[in-house]
């Protein structure tokens, strides 16, 4: 049955040999993307690269076959293809066409992005939709109007000397807001799980440049914890004497 899809602990297409963010480990499985509760240790992983450099190490796949927004990926007699899902940095929906027949798996999806920006969503036969919020009291405002209201809210406690400290998750949503709020000249504070601090430590790099957002307040702090790290701004050259 080629058209078949089941649900054993992770959705299936059993006609391709094909898991979609199973929960336990398969052989061949696609990774929606990098948070935890969707990484495992597969034999062989589907994800894009994004996706793969952000799966901490205990949890990467042995093996994987990485796969680039646009590019298609040939499963049998069927194709694969992913587009952002815009739930964070490499986060991807999974199409599947086979003998005129399509599935699509959103696996985390956010439809709209701040900026009024539209989230692609191909067409498809069938839909399996990621539903953590499918309720219908979940009902979730305009990106920029909550982005506004927090802001505001910020402001406030500081006009009342008072630190506001936002909770986010860790991996893609405290970029996201920090991100956001950057607009209106907060400047943050981050807690060490969320941070770019990581990147640093686990690269090994003796020397860091630093490009977009807070470049140089980022440098300088990685300066007082001893790497040798600059700021380049947007219109500087970039030449690096390695
Ligand atoms: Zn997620």
């Amino acid at each position: 049955m080629t058209r078949e899809v089941v649900w054993d602990r992770g959705v299936a297409l059993p006609g391709h040999r094909l898991w979609l963010d199973p929960l336990v480990v398969r052989s061949f499985a696609f990774i929606s993307h990098a948070h935890t509760d969707h990484a495992r240790r597969h034999k062989e992983a589907l994800l894009t690269p994004q996706t793969l450099a952000l799966i901490p190490e205990a949890r990467r796949p042995r093996g994987w076959r990485m796969l680039g927004f646009g590019e298609i990926l040939r499963r049998g007699e069927g194709s694969v293809s992913l587009y952002p899902a815009g739930h964070m940095l490499g986060s991807a929906q999974l199409h599947f066409q086979h003998d005129g027949w399509s599935v699509l798996y959103t696996g985390d999806i956010k439809l709209r992005q701040p900026g009024r920006i539209e989230t692609f969503v191909p067409r498809a036969d069938v839909l399996i939709l990621e539903s953590t919020y499918g309720r219908p009291h979940f009902r979730f405002s305009d990106p920029d109007e909550t982005v506004e209201v927090i802001a505001r809210w910020c402001r406030r406690a500081l006009d009342s000397r008072v630190t506001p400290v936002l909770l986010c998750h860790a991996l893609g949503k405290t970029e996201e807001v920090m991100l956001a709020l950057a607009q209106y000249g907060f400047r943050f504070a981050l807690e060490k799980r969320c941070e770019l601090m990581e990147v640093v430590e686990r690269s090994g790099a003796e020397q860091v440049y630093t490009v977009h957002g807070y470049t140089e307040d980022f440098a300088r702090s990685l300066r007082r914890k001893g790497v040798r790290a600059w700021a380049l701004e947007a219109n500087e050259q970039l030449a690096l004497a390695l």
